[in-house]
């Protein structure tokens, strides 16, 4: 429906009082529920009262954040204090935090209105939402397809009209992939840009919290209400945070001149759906069209990005869920005895995905294993690195598509693992090297269903990726698409 500007604009002019505009959302959210179920729960009472004390804050005449009074959906992986925040999962189910994480802490104190916690794939483990423990999300632009995952509540809240903004978090690809599933922009930061504190973590050195909006200006007003240093983190950076929203200024919409743009040669061969090659084509001709240097540039180690994935997020996390044992929270099974109930537990509170990923985990990282393959991951892991450094000494950007195809339908890959892990193919090697990435839309597939453009910039340079992203988006006409409408 509305952007943070044109939400801003009423609230500064009192044409609108932040309460008038979340009642419009939860009304909207009430009607496309039984279509979207984007949510795992929504949260009116917090909204109201949210946006209640913003029009409070408007009427003392307080200076206010150009996020105040605007509708956001929260990952249910994000602790949110005396919410539940179940991860999706059965083991925590009933599990209410009593602590808020730093992102949603800072954004409260930023005047944002929280409608709800969205679903996502179990521990945020997959690529589809399917491995939800709750229940399935569907794709706004066409139900029967997966609004991608693992964030894909967000991406399907954002891209169904059921709010302007979403906050998801990224591993190997779970705000780029549901963001290009579902037509929004969708950035994953520089590993350590944004605090991890009270994200349930799935593998801790790949995970990072970021934006999804309907635009690149929204998205660079979200990301500068999260990010930033966080001392309850130790990965935080400190580092100073520019005003990413004033970066993006209208010669931008004219040219690009100047830019060297990289288009990464290993994502564009053999295995990309025609409709998304095409899609890249047409990239390629306007960036050229709009003064920017266009070069195809070589990753070699991009391929083994999945292999070396599939050994260091697993090991991660096999050893941050060794936590979920029935004793200090969550479920707890009824058993005869101590091993029994531990044994219990998690076998009726993990779904087969976290059961499949804690057994990779724990044999790769056994001994007489370890150096063979999480000591090799991590060398090959250097390499990726090495090969993104190496392309940035010659272009400003990367780019490439942001998945090998647009969203599939529901059911198709549930029984296929190895299928599945495959739609990360472009993301998870932006993980591995820490890099910031963001997804926007460059095209509709024939059904309707739309492509998403990846942008990759070198560490830190979130400036420079929004700036392209900007340029592009401002230019096409992908973003005056309209958001399908569902009850
Ligand atoms: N789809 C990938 C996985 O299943 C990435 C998930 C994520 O980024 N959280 O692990």
């Amino acid at each position: 429906m509305y952007t943070i500007r044109q939400i801003q604009s009423w609230l500064h002019k009192k044409e609108r009082s932040a309460v008038e505009i979340a009642q419009e959302y939860l009304d909207y959210i009430h009607r496309s529920e039984p279509h979207l179920k984007s949510f795992i729960c929504v949260t009116p009472e917090v909204a109201l009262a949210q946006a209640e004390a913003v029009d409070r804050q408007l009427r003392e005449g307080k200076p206010m954040s150009p996020l105040a009074g605007v509708p956001i959906a929260i990952k249910d992986n994000l602790c949110t204090q005396g919410i539940t925040t179940t991860c999706a999962s059965r083991i925590l189910a009933n599990f209410v935090p009593p602590y808020e994480s730093t992102v949603t802490a800072r954004l409260q104190q930023a005047g944002t209105v929280m409608v709800g916690k969205t679903n996502l794939d179990e521990f945020a483990m997959g690529s589809s939402t399917e491995n939800s423990a709750f229940h399935r999300t569907a794709n706004p632009w066409k139900l029967a397809c997966v609004p991608g995952g693992s964030s894909g509540g967000s991406a399907a809240a954002v891209g169904g009209n059921q709010v302007p903004i979403a906050l998801g978090s990224d591993t190997g690809g779970s705000i780029r992939q549901p963001a290009a599933f579902c037509g929004v922009v969708g950035l994953k930061p520089t590993y350590g840009l944004v605090s991890r504190f009270g994200l349930i973590a799935f593998a801790s050195s790949l995970d990072q919290i970021g934006p999804f909006a309907r635009t690149v200006e929204d998205c660079a007003l979200l990301l500068q209400g999260i990010a930033g240093y966080d001392p309850k983190d130790s990965t935080s950076l400190q580092v100073e945070i520019p005003d990413y929203a004033s970066l993006l200024t209208p010669d931008l919409t004219q040219s690009l001149q100047g830019k060297k743009i990289g288009v990464i040669q290993e994502t564009m061969g053999a295995g990309l759906d025609p409709e998304v090659a095409a899609a890249m084509q047409g990239v390629i001709k306007h960036l050229e069209s709009m003064g920017a240097t266009v070069e195809e540039i070589s990753c070699p180690r991009f391929q083994y990005g999945i292999a070396t994935y599939y050994i260091i997020a697993p090991s991660e996390a096999s050893a941050n869920l060794a936590r979920y044992d029935g004793v200090k929270y969550g479920l707890r099974a009824e058993a005869k005895n101590l091993l029994e109930m531990y044994g219990k537990t998690r076998e009726e509170g993990f779904g087969a995905e976290v059961k499949r990923r804690i057994m990779i985990g724990t044999y790769v990282l056994s001994a007489g294993y370890y150096d063979a393959y999480y000591l090799k991951a991590q060398k090959v892991r250097t390499l990726i690195k090495q090969d993104f450094e190496r392309a940035f000494q010659q272009v400003d950007v990367l780019i490439c598509p942001t998945t090998p195809s647009p969203a599939f339908p529901a059911g198709s890959k549930t029984n296929d693992p190895l299928s599945m892990y495959l739609s990360d193919l472009m993301t998870i090697p932006v993980n591995l090297a820490g890099l910031p990435a963001l997804s926007l839309p460059c095209g509709f597939s024939q059904e309707g269903l739309p492509i998403g453009l990846q942008i990759i910039a070198n560490v830190l340079r979130e400036d420079l990726l929004l700036q392209v992203a900007y340029a592009y988006e401002q230019s096409t006409p992908w973003h005056k698409q309209p958001f399908p409408l569902l009850g």
